[in-house]
């Protein structure tokens, strides 16, 4: 390939390099331009106030083309951006002047229904990647929303409904097919470039553009699960956690401290109240579902409960690809939530007057936990409860004040260390990209680095700055 410097290209903007023209006589993926119809909605990603123009945006139709494009991003020194479902909250699926190399188009899924596995391309979502798997009774777990793409939650862990039951979605990870920086398509698991199949395990999009991933899938079918809310006081946040710590494994919650929004199915004199708004998931039998709940429901007259026996992909209802919401946020873990923190966590929500506020609380533990620190690029495995706190903004100057808001009902949360998990990390520079590796795992992350990305070619993401 003969790309050194960007040049003027035919689309009219004076950039450096290869022209449009010649990208496309190239590629079978489509090729987006600022010129075209199509740019706007193509450089758009889920989250509002991301305004970033990209020289050009390539949606690649195999491997060979993500090889291509990242050749093209090292032998220009033009900024790569990787997108697989473009949820990042630090805006890293876009770039301003660069390459965007968009992963949509690899949609292959191909399930092996008796040995419980799956092979899925990278452009697909935890939603697609769900419903097809359920066909079959089977399931890998992702988060909690449909439209994440599979590329940036694995690398980056994946806690979901079946966390406690199953683990992470990388502890179903079974191999990686990645395209490295100097352009080369390697197969990782195990015995493959087990180095770089560890840092793929929570380490993020540093390593390579992973074109596919091999996943362990589970017999999850018919699940207890839905949604519970239930009016939040501090007694039913202690004990909403106390139970959900105490429930068997099989249950997985994730429990929104937040102001009531105006949904249909609440009695308007509850919106803008404050609510615990409760998703979960009794990967297991739906009698002892039904038991596991019990507790849950008796924390407080539920303002509506929806808990009910479902197929798991109903999970995830469907989405308004429209949406696009201006937040601000700040990721930790705790160690417990006592009835004084969750005083504390209703007062915060309370005092905000942001138009959306909450605290997310997950209680992990179960299979999660069980994995070695070691094993994976993920090591906060012993991590109790993960707490994402939130507030939506309108303008800029709006966002500093939820910003202050958020840093500091954080702060008050904070249980003496700085902790995060990396797939909830917005712009927030080294310090907490280092939060979210504690002990050796920073240093064995950059060897590797080092190793694969010398040049870090792939900086714009939680950046591990290669060693040396
Ligand atoms: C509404 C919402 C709900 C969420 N819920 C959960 C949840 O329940 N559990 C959870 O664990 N996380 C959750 N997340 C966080 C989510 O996992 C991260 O934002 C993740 O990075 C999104 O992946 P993506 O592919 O959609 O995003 P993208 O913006 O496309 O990717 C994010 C980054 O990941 C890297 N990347 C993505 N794909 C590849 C690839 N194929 N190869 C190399 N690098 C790649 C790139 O560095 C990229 O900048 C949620 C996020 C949102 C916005």
């Amino acid at each position: 390939m003969q790309i050194n410097k960007l040049k003027p290209n035919d689309s009219g903007v004076a950039r450096k390099g290869v022209s449009i023209r010649e990208l496309r006589a190239a590629l079978n993926g489509r090729v987006i331009a600022p010129a075209d119809d199509s740019y706007e909605a193509a450089r758009s990603v889920f989250y509002g106030g991301i305004d970033k123009r990209p020289a050009v945006i390539v949606r690649a139709a195999d491997a060979t083309e993500v090889s291509y494009v990242v050749s093209l991003a090292r032998e220009s020194g033009v900024e790569l951006a990787v997108r697989s479902g473009g949820h990042s909250m630090a805006g890293h699926s876009v770039s301003e002047g660069g390459i965007v190399l968009d992963l949509s188009q690899l949609r292959g899924l191909q399930i092996d229904a008796e040995k419980r596995t799956a092979w899925a391309e990278t452009g697909l979502t935890a939603g697609e990647y769900t419903s097809a798997a359920a066909a079959y009774g089977l399931a890998t777990g992702f988060g909690d929303t449909a439209s994440v793409g599979i590329g940036g939650i694995t690398l980056g862990g994946g806690v979901g409904y079946l966390t406690r039951k199953y683990g992470l979605t990388i502890d179903d990870l079974l191999a990686a097919d990645v395209v490295t920086a100097d352009g080369q398509l390697l197969h990782t698991d195990a015995e493959n470039h087990p180095d770089l199949f560890w840092a793929l395990r929570g380490g993020g999009g540093n390593f390579g553009v992973a074109t596919r991933f091999q996943y362990r899938l589970h017999p999850v079918d018919t699940v207890m699960g839905g949604m519970l809310i239930l009016p939040a006081t501090p007694e039913v946040v202690a004990g909403f956690i106390a139970a959900a710590e105490a429930a068997s494994e099989e249950l997985s919650t994730i429990a929104n401290v937040m102001n009531a929004p105006p949904m249909p199915f609440l009695p308007a004199e509850v919106h803008g109240k404050l609510i615990v708004m409760a998703m979960m998931v009794y990967a297991g039998n739906v009698e002892a579902g039904q038991r596991a709940v019990a507790p849950f429901r008796a924390l407080a007259t539920p303002l509506a409960d929806m808990l009910r026996p479902m197929q798991y992909p109903e999970m995830y209802p469907p989405e308004d690809n429209s949406y696009h919401p201006t937040a601000v946020g700040h990721t930790l873990f705790m160690d417990h939530v006592d009835q004084a923190t969750a005083e504390t966590i209703v007062r915060y929500i309370q005092e905000s007057d942001a138009p959306m506020r909450v605290v997310q609380l997950r209680v992990l533990g179960g299979a999660m936990s069980r994995v070695p620190v070691e094993a994976t690029a993920f090591a906060h495995r012993h991590a109790r409860i993960m707490a994402n706190v939130a507030a939506f903004y309108t303008g800029l100057e709006d966002k500093a004040k939820r910003q202050a808001w958020v840093e500091d009902f954080a702060a008050a949360l904070s249980q003496g260390n700085n902790r995060a998990y990396v797939n909830f990390l917005g712009e927030e520079g080294e310090g907490r990209v280092r939060a979210a590796y504690p002990g050796e795992t920073w240093g064995r992350l950059r060897a590797i680095k080092a190793h694969y990305d010398p040049t870090n070619l792939f900086r714009l993401n939680q950046n591990i700055p290669p060693a040396g």
